[in-house]
């Protein structure tokens, strides 16, 4: 079972392989966006460790629902609402529980996902975080180390794709072959959970 103190621990891993990966996140943005994923989420995972140092939720739906809180409050790109989203999405789905089981975060991280594709439209194949997401979601039946590796491939695959949502839209075919910067951070974000898991 996974308690508060693995979804803590998935944030600061997630928080600490957004650091590292920062300048690599924006060097993806800057051919097919703005050049500010990797500051955009840098902050916003920096002040989600922070809120959750500083406030102590103690179910796990309480960590990934202020942590989503924290994303939308503190990232003005695209990438903020949607992985606030995903998370406070997510986190609603665990409910009040103390400790959750594998198959009930598979579900809600599903739900939390389809939210995210409500509210930005995108699909599978659009060239987005969700190319990720949607593979890492698929696998996480199969255990925390099939879901990144599926993560890490459907993020990899986003590269021949044309971008259908997104500022890379914008760019209609030029937008082809650059890996995609949202599903790039996608992989980061579920192979903490991975890391989180020891695995
Ligand atoms: P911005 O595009 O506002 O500068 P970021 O650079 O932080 O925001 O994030 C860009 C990433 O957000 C893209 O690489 C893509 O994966 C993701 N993204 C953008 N729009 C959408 C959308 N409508 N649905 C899902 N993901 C999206
Ligand atoms: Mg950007």
């Amino acid at each position: 079972m996974l308690g508060a103190d693995f979804f803590r621990r998935w944030m600061a891993a997630t928080a600490a392989s957004v650091d590292r990966e920062a300048e690599r996140l924006t060097a993806l943005d800057s051919p097919i966006g703005d050049a500010d994923h990797g500051s955009n989420l840098q902050r916003g995972f920096k002040a989600v460790v922070a809120t959750l140092e500083k406030d102590a939720p103690d179910t796990p739906g309480a960590v990934l629902t202020l942590a989503g809180r924290r994303l939308i409050s503190t990232v003005g790109g695209a990438s903020g609402p949607l992985y606030g989203t995903l998370l406070r999405s997510t986190g609603k789905a665990l409910g009040d529980a103390a400790e959750v089981s594998e198959a009930q975060l598979a579900e809600a991280l599903r739900a939390g996902v389809d939210k995210v594709m409500a509210l930005g439209g995108a699909a599978p194949g659009d060239k987005t975080m969700i190319d990720a997401l949607v593979p890492a979601v698929d696998a996480l039946g199969d255990g925390f180390g099939a879901a990144r590796a599926a993560a890490e491939q459907g993020a990899e695959a986003t590269i021949p794709l044309q971008a259908r949502k997104g500022r890379a839209s914008y760019l209609g075919e030029r937008s082809i072959g650059h890996q995609d910067p949202g599903a790039t951070s996608s992989a980061l974000l579920v192979a903490a959970l991975a890391e989180a898991a020891g695995e």
